[in-house]
This record gives C-alpha cells, sequence and structure tokens, in this order.
C-alpha cells in the first residue's frame, strides 16, 4: 500500500504506519478525524469536549457500520479513529456534510482512507472544491500557506463556534 501523506492529516510517520496496519487488518476504510486547533497546546478542555461531542455524532451517523473506534491523544492534540464498514466514497461525502454544515464541522477535519487504494479520498474525486477558510472564505490551504490568520483568530472563533453549538443544544433541551 502507498500513502501520499503529504495532502492528508496524518504526517508522522509511526503515525501513518499504524493506520496502515489498521486498515489491511481490518480491510475496511478507516475516518479520521481531529480539532483544527492551531499551536502547540493542542490537548486541552476545548478541543477534548469539541472531539468527544463529534465522535458521538458521527458515530450516530453510521451506527451499526462503525466497527471500531479509538480515541487518542497524539501531537494532533485528542483525535479520533472509525473503522466503517461502508464504502469509503461514501464515508467522505457524509463527513464532507458534516464539514460543511455542522456548527462545529469548520473546526474539525476529517480524512478518510480508502483500504482498496490505500489513500485518503480526496474532495477533487469527486469534483468538488477545496475547502473554504472559515475565517475569510477564501481556499483554506492558501490562508494555511500565507499563515493569514493568527493562532489567536482561529482559537477565539472556534471558541465561539462552541459557544454557538453547546448554547443551542441547551436552549432546544429546555424547550422540550
Ligand atoms: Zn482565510
Amino acid at each position: 500500500m502507498v500513502y501520499k501523506t503529504n495532502d492528508t492529516l496524518i504526517q508522522n510517520d509511526a503515525e501513518m504506519q499504524f493506520y496502515k496496519s489498521l486498515i489491511s487488518r481490518l480491510n475496511m476504510p478507516l475516518l479520521y478525524m481531529k480539532v483544527n486547533y492551531p499551536g502547540k497546546n493542542k490537548d486541552n478542555l476545548l478541543t477534548n469536549s469539541i472531539m468527544q461531542l463529534m465522535e458521538e455524532i458521527i458515530t450516530d451517523i453510521f451506527g451499526m457500520h462503525v466497527k471500531m473506534r479509538l480515541f487518542r491523544i497524539t501531537e494532533d492534540g485528542p483525535n479520533v479513529t472509525l473503522v466503517i464498514d461502508k464504502d469509503a466514497v461514501d464515508i467522505k461525502k457524509t463527513s464532507i456534510l458534516i464539514e460543511n454544515n455542522h456548527v462545529l464541522g469548520r473546526c474539525i477535519d476529517i480524512d478518510v482512507y480508502d483500504n482498496f487504494t490505500g489513500q485518503a479520498v480526496c474532495r477533487k474525486d469527486f469534483g468538488l472544491e477545496q475547502r473554504t477558510c472559515f475565517i475569510c472564505g477564501d481556499n483554506a490551504s492558501n490562508c494555511l500557506e500565507a499563515q493569514r490568520h493568527s493562532d489567536d483568530q482561529i482559537i477565539r472563533l472556534i471558541h465561539e463556534k462552541y459557544k454557538e453549538f453547546t448554547e443551542d443544544f441547551y436552549v432546544k433541551k429546555l424547550k422540550r
């Protein structure tokens, strides 16, 4: 299996070996998710809360297709791995919907690795535009490369989104 690591979330070789062995052992696609949190302090209360929430949401969506789940803390901060018994492209399509439409979707990154090709499924594989930046709306990778936004600015936005989500959640609960 050959992995192109340059355009995937998992950049660390040892980590990649770990995921590679999982995929080949279980022979199913793998979903990897982390918070899009800048800087060194990626393991904190905010990122852990967001990952726990998103893990629940995604596990609910894929239901019985989820064959294995892992919650880990690595250099990426808290992250979730799900092995899902479903077509990799379908998983990717669902994860794009979450990234685009969920309040917290803009704060997370999701990669889906295909067990047949061993590659991460890309948005452009099915004609979709690249992700847009959640601050200025330009192509997200341009902003990342040009370091257009400060860590503080990004972290503040993640805080706001989390607040928005939890307030909305409790309002709905009270109305019930
Ligand atoms: Zn931007």
